[in-house]
C-alpha cells in the first residue's frame, strides 16, 4: 500500500477526555473516533488489526470445534421476557419499539437468541453436543463509557454458547473452551491470567474470567503466590480471621458514644481495635421494599456482589438506606445494630465467630460492647466480605496477594438456567424431553485490541505484536526524488509484497523525521529507511519494539523480514 493513498489520520494529542494509553493512543494513531459517548467509528488502520484480532479467534473457535454463525444485534422482547431478564437486566438494557409499538432491545448479550435457535433446530440427542459462536456486535448502555474501547455502549464481542446432553458434556465442553481461550490471548501476547468468577447477569454455576494485568485495569484480582488460587474480588474469599476468638463471653455493657458514629471515631474514642467492631451497613432492596443490615468486620467492606446474590436480585435493585429508612427500621444511622432493628440481619462469617465486639445500639450515641453473636443477637450467618491484601488464602491460609486486570473473557456454566425456561429440550433415549446442558463464553474483541495496547506502547506511540499489526513493514524513503533511493524502495516494495509481507511505502511528500513519527506512533513493527546507502543497496532495519537499528542488504532485509511474517501465527 502506498501512504499517498491511505487514510493516515495521526494527531499530535488526543482530546482531554482520553486518560488511559489505549484511549490516547487509538485515537492519535487515527485508528478510531469518536462518534458519541461509548460508540467509535474505526478507520483503516484500526479495522486492519480488529480483523487480525478476529481472525486469530475464529481460528482457535474453529480449530475447537465451535461453528460460526451470525444473528442480528435486535432481539425481540419476547424471548426476554422467556428467560426472566426483560426486568432483570435493568438500565444497561437499550430497549426499542418498531412502527407497530412491538418491543425490542438491542443485545447485550445472546443467551436467549442462541438457545431460541437451538431449540428449533435441534431436537435429538444424537446433534449434540454442539458450540456455536459469532463474532458481532454488542450494546450495553453503561453508565459510564470509558477508556476508549475499554468500556463502550457499543463494542464487538467474540460469544459462543455450547450445548451438551449432561453436566459431563458440559464439562468437557467448558474445559475446551477454557483451554482454547488460554491459546488465543496466549498468541495475542498478553499478560493474562485466569481467576474465578462471579456468574452475574449471565447467571450459572461455575464461571472464570480471563484478566489482561494492567494497573488501569477496572478488576481487582485477588490471587495467592503460594498456590494457585486466583479469583475476582467480587468472587474471592478469605480464611476467617477472628480478633479476641479465644476470649471467655464478657457481660454486654451499652456505653455513651457521643456522636462517634464511624467505625474510626468508635475504635479511638472506646481504644478497641477496628477488627473489634462490627461495621453494620444497612441496604434497601428495591424489588420489594424491604431492609436487610449486613455486618462484617469494622476494617472491612461488604460485598455488594456476595449480597446481592444471596439476595437473588441484580445489582441495580439495590441501594442504600437513607437516614429517614433507619429510622423508620427503629434505629439511627451511624449507631445502627443487629439489636431490634426492624429489618433481615445478615452476618458476614468472621463477625459470628468474633468475640465481645462493639455494635450500634440502635439508639442515638449509644454502643453495645461484650456482644455475641448467638447470646446477644442473631441473624443469617454467610461469606459477605470484600477481601483485602494480605488476607488468608481459603486454599492453603497463606498471606493474598492482589493486583488489577482488565477483563477480556469470560465463560461460565449456564446448566439449565436458560434451555429450562426457553424449553430448550432434546428427547433422550428413554423418550422423554430434558434440557439440553449449556455454557457460554465471551471475549471483548475490541477491549482486548485495546489491552493489547495498554500492554504493548512506549513514549513515541503503539507496539503491535507482528500478528496484529495493521501491517508488518514500512519503507520510509528519505528522498522519494532520489533516482536510487526511489528504485531502492520499489524494489523492497514489490519484493517484499510478492513474500506476503503487508508492506507500506511511504511515497508522502514529507521529512523523514515527520514519516517515523508517524510509524512509531501507529505501531509499525519493522521500520525500513532506503537513503544514503542506496548506491550499496543497503538499506536500514528498525524494530519498533526495541528501537534497534541495523543495515542490511535489500535482500537479506527482504529474506529476514519474509521468514518472519511467514513463521508468525
Ligand atoms: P464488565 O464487568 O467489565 O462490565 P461483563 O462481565 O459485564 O464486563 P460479559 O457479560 O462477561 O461482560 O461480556 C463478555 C466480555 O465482553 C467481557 O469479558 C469484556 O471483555 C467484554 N465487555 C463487556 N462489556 C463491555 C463494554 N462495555 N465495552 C467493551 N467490552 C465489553
Ligand atoms: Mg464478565
Amino acid at each position: 500500500m502506498k501512504a499517498s493513498k491511505m487514510l493516515i489520520a495521526t494527531l499530535k494529542e488526543a482530546p482531554n477526555e482520553a486518560i488511559v494509553a489505549s484511549h490516547i493512543l487509538l485515537i492519535r494513531a487515527g485508528m478510531i473516533r469518536k462518534l458519541v459517548a461509548g460508540v467509535y467509528n474505526y478507520l483503516p488502520l484500526g479495522l486492519r488489526t480488529l480483523h487480525k484480532i478476529e481472525n486469530i479467534i475464529r481460528e482457535e473457535m474453529d480449530q475447537a470445534g465451535s461453528l460460526e454463525i451470525l444473528s442480528s444485534a435486535i432481539q425481540p422482547k419476547e424471548l426476554w421476557v422467556e428467560s426472566g431478564r426483560w426486568q432483570k437486566y435493568g438500565p444497561e438494557l437499550m430497549r426499542l419499539k418498531d412502527r407497530h409499538d412491538r418491543e425490542f432491545c438491542l443485545g447485550p448479550t445472546h443467551e436467549e437468541i442462541f438457545t431460541d435457535l437451538v431449540r428449533n433446530e435441534i431436537k435429538s440427542r444424537k446433534n449434540l453436543p454442539i458450540n456455536l459462536y459469532q463474532i458481532q456486535t454488542k450494546y450495553r448502555d453503561e453508565l459510564r463509557p470509558r477508556f476508549g474501547l475499554m468500556r463502550g455502549r457499543e463494542f464487538i464481542m467474540k460469544d459462543a454458547y455450547s450445548f451438551d446432553i449432561d453436566a459431563d458434556g458440559l464439562d468437557k465442553s467448558y474445559q475446551t473452551m477454557y483451554e482454547t481461550y488460554e491459546r488465543i490471548f496466549t498468541r495475542l501476547g498478553l499478560n493474562y491470567q485466569v481467576v474465578l468468577a462471579d456468574t452475574g447477569a449471565i447467571g450459572g454455576s461455575t464461571s472464570h474470567q480471563f484478566m489482561a494485568l494492567s494497573d488501569i485495569g477496572e478488576s481487582d484480582i485477588v490471587y495467592c503466590k503460594h498456590c494457585s488460587y486466583a479469583a475476582d474480588e467480587e468472587k474471592a474469599t478469605s480464611r476467617v480471621d477472628c480478633y479476641n476468638v479465644g476470649e471467655a463471653l464478657k457481660e454486654m455493657i451499652e456505653v455513651y458514644t457521643p456522636n462517634y458514629k464511624t467505625i474510626e471515631e468508635v475504635s479511638n474514642f472506646l481504644g478497641v481495635d477496628k477488627k473489634a467492631i462490627a461495621k453494620a451497613m444497612v441496604y434497601k432492596n428495591l424489588t420489594d421494599n424491604s431492609f436487610v443490615v449486613c455486618l462484617v468486620r469494622g476494617d472491612r467492606e461488604v460485598n455488594i456482589i456476595k449480597l446481592i446474590n444471596h439476595l437473588k436480585i441484580a445489582e441495580h435493585e439495590i441501594a442504600l438506606a437513607s437516614f429517614d429508612e433507619i429510622k423508620a427500621l427503629n434505629s439511627v444511622e451511624g449507631f445502627v445494630g443487629p439489636i431490634n432493628v426492624m429489618a433481615r440481619v445478615l452476618v458476614d462469617e468472621e463477625v459470628s465467630l468474633m468475640k465481645n465486639m462493639v455494635i450500634g445500639a440502635g439508639k442515638l450515641n449509644y454502643h453495645l460492647i461484650n456482644a455475641n453473636f448467638g447470646r446477644d443477637f442473631t441473624g443469617e450467618v454467610l461469606d459477605l466480605r470484600m477481601v483485602k491484601e494480605n488476607d488468608l488464602c481459603p486454599v492453603c491460609g497463606k498471606p493474598l496477594s492482589m493486583e488489577k486486570g482488565i477483563e477480556i473473557g469470560q465463560i461460565f456454566k449456564l446448566n439449565t438456567k436458560y434451555s429450562e425456561p426457553l424449553k430448550c429440550y432434546y428427547q433422550d433415549v428413554d423418550g422423554k424431553n430434558k434440557p439440553m446442558v449449556m455454557g457460554c463464553y465471551g471475549i471483548g474483541i475490541t477491549r482486548t485490541m485495546s489491552s493489547i495496547i495498554e500492554q504493548n506502547h512506549d513514549d513515541a506511540g503503539i507496539i503491535w505484536p507482528l500478528n496484529v499489526a495493521p501491517y508488518h513493514v514500512v519503507i520510509v524513503p528519505i528522498n522519494y526524488d532520489d533516482e536510487l533511493i526511489k528504485a531502492g524502495s520499489d524494489y523492497l516494495y514489490d519484493a517484499l509484497s510478492k513474500n506476503h509481507v503487508e508492506v507500506i511505502l511511504d511515497d508522502r511528500d514529507a521529512k523523514a523525521g515527520f514519516k517515523f513519527k508517524d510509524w512509531e506512533l501507529i505501531g509499525i513493527p519493522y521500520i525500513i529507511t532506503v537513503g544514503k546507502r542506496a548506491t550499496d543497496k543497503i538499506c536500514e532495519l528498525k524494530m519498533r519494539k526495541t528501537l534497534e537499528k541495523v543495515e542490511l542488504a535489500y535482500d537479506e532485509a527482504v529474506d529476514k523480514i519474509s521468514q518472519i511474517v511467514k513463521e508468525t501465527k
